[in-house]
């Protein structure tokens, strides 16, 4: 599929800033500039945030049932358009097609779950202690119109968890896509225009990020954010959400640590770590970082992890077979060299990758670095890219202490055959998702968020859906 200039949709209509600007999209695989992004304005916001209040007031007072019946076309129509949407996707973020075309049909499976978990927004009533008489009620109402702020990492799927839990919930939602990234978000946004979703319930813009979230969040129209991308920024957001008394879900930076104990099945173990870290090239907020493996089987481990980095296909994922894709921006590349440079000059030992492929496009080597001093930087801020750090230990304890040492608590990952160590991990490591033998496997259905810095809220599950909802207290007396 041609890669298309992508417009703003606001109030059910595609189209471009009211001033005409736009800024470049590139191929990271090529740095070829392959269309534009329309860039909106004031002007363009202000229409967008009218039109979110009025979507709003129809998409509320819609019942569960006619909304999942769009959600559910919607959900269809990107079913359908997976091969094509995949295309984009990978044209203008890197991943290989395959991994792209996933994206896109697990983005149905997501719309499904949530309408059909909006027909469970439920209340209650509560017996009064005062008199039989009264009646009390406890009502969840849609909390108004959202701003959402999306990555480039997953375009589709940071957009859809959120689009479908506020759409369950009654919500309209304006998006602020990702603008690296455009085309692959305005096709999930008009499976839904296409679906007949009402004016308004759902905006798209793109823009100045800085610009666009001090217009939104302050702004009275909007009643609630919702960001995914890295702490620092996340911080800056939810900061300014609180000046303004907005309800704040923060889906942020982590730094997953995975404890691999002496028991393990050491193949599994590789099998499943690396599958998981090679994944989008690393870009991934859930990505396997930094590897804690038992000194017993810590060379066995790093041999073998090394060996399969080695193997990996690395190329334009538009091409048959590759199995890792560029880099999505030449700034990944940079914090990767840095990385690396700054590992090897505290001590520790390359054994695999370590460089960037060729001078074309954003490919960086899949890189395993062993023996990382505690203090390297790749042990310390999430190096976001194909790359992963090895260190060993000696017990349990020290493992879970070094896993919770930073103030990141997304995702973990654990190996072990004792069911006394994976309790003991359960309870202990400070994560909000923890994977025990297996790679990660987030659903709709499962709660999806962190602790600590890595942020509040849920993205998956009845909770996602409750960040969406006021919760009233409503008393009625019979007289
Ligand atoms: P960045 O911190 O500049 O941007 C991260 C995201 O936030 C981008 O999508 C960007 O458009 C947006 N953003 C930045 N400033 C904003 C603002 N003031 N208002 C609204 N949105 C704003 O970093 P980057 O170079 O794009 O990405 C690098 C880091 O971001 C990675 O190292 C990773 O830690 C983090 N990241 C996390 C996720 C995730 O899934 N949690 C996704 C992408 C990036």
């Amino acid at each position: 599929m041609t890669y298309p200039n992508t417009q703003l949709f606001i109030n059910g209509e595609w189209k471009d800033a009211a001033d005409g600007r736009t800024l470049a999209v590139f191929n990271p695989a090529t740095g070829k500039e392959i269309g534009r992004v329309a860039q909106a304005g004031k002007a363009d916001l202000d229409k967008a945030l009218e039109a979110a209040q009025k979507g709003f007031e129809t998409w509320r007072d819609m019942t569960a049932a006619e909304r999942s019946k769009i959600m559910r076309r919607a959900a269809d129509l990107m079913r359908q358009r997976a091969g094509d949407i995949a295309s984009l996707l990978t044209q203008e973020q890197g991943k290989p097609l395959v991994e792209a075309k996933g994206e896109a049909m697990a983005a149905a499976d997501i719309i499904e779950w949530f309408a059909e978990e909006g027909f469970r927004v439920y209340g209650r009533i509560v017996p009064s202690r005062a008199s039989l008489a009264v009646r009390q009620m406890v009502l969840k109402d849609p909390v108004g119109p959202v701003a959402a702020f999306t990555p480039w990492n997953f375009p589709i799927n940071q957009v859809v968890r959120k689009v479908g839990a506020a759409l369950a919930a009654g919500c309209s939602m304006l998006v602020k896509a990702a603008e690296e990234t455009p085309a692959a978000p305005a096709e999930l946004i008009r499976a839904f225009a296409d679906a007949g979703i009402p004016p308004g319930v759902l905006g798209l813009v793109y823009g100045n990020p800085a610009e666009i979230s001090s217009y939104l969040i302050p702004h009275p129209v909007i009643r609630k954010i919702t960001f995914t991308g890295s702490t620092p920024v996340g911080k800056q957001l939810a900061a300014m959400a609180g000046q303004h008394m907005k309800r704040v879900t923060m889906e942020l930076g982590g730094h997953a640590p995975v404890i691999i104990a002496e028991d393990v099945d050491v193949a599994l173990a590789v099998k499943a770590a690396a599958g998981a870290k090679f994944r989008n090239a690393g870009q991934v907020c859930i990505s396997p970082t930094r590897f804690l493996v038992h000194e017993s089987i810590r060379n066995e481990f790093a041999t073998a992890l090394a060996k399969h980095a080695q193997g990996l296909q690395v190329g334009d994922g538009m091409s048959e077979g590759t199995q890792m894709g560029p880099l999505a921006n030449p700034r990944r590349v940079t914090a990767m060299a840095e990385f690396t440079r700054d590992a090897l000059e505290r001590g520790a030992t390359l054994l695999s990758g370590g460089d960037r492929i060729g001078d074309t496009g954003n490919f960086w080597q899949p890189t395993i670095l062993t023996d990382v001093p505690k203090d390297a930087k790749v042990f310390n801020e999430e190096p976001f890219g194909p790359m992963a750090a090895i260190r060993s230990f000696n017990t349990l304890d020290e493992a879970i202490t070094e896993a919770n040492r930073l103030p990141f608590g997304l995702a973990g990952y654990a190996f072990t055959r004792s069911l006394k160590n994976a309790d003991l991990l359960a309870r202990r490591v400070e994560v909000g998702m923890l994977w025990i033998n297996m790679p990660a496997m987030p659903s709709a259905e499962m709660p999806f968020g962190g602790v600590k810095d890595s942020g509040y809220g849920s993205e998956g599950g009845p909770e996602a859906i409750e960040a969406y909802l006021n919760v009233r207290s409503v008393a009625v007396m019979n007289v």
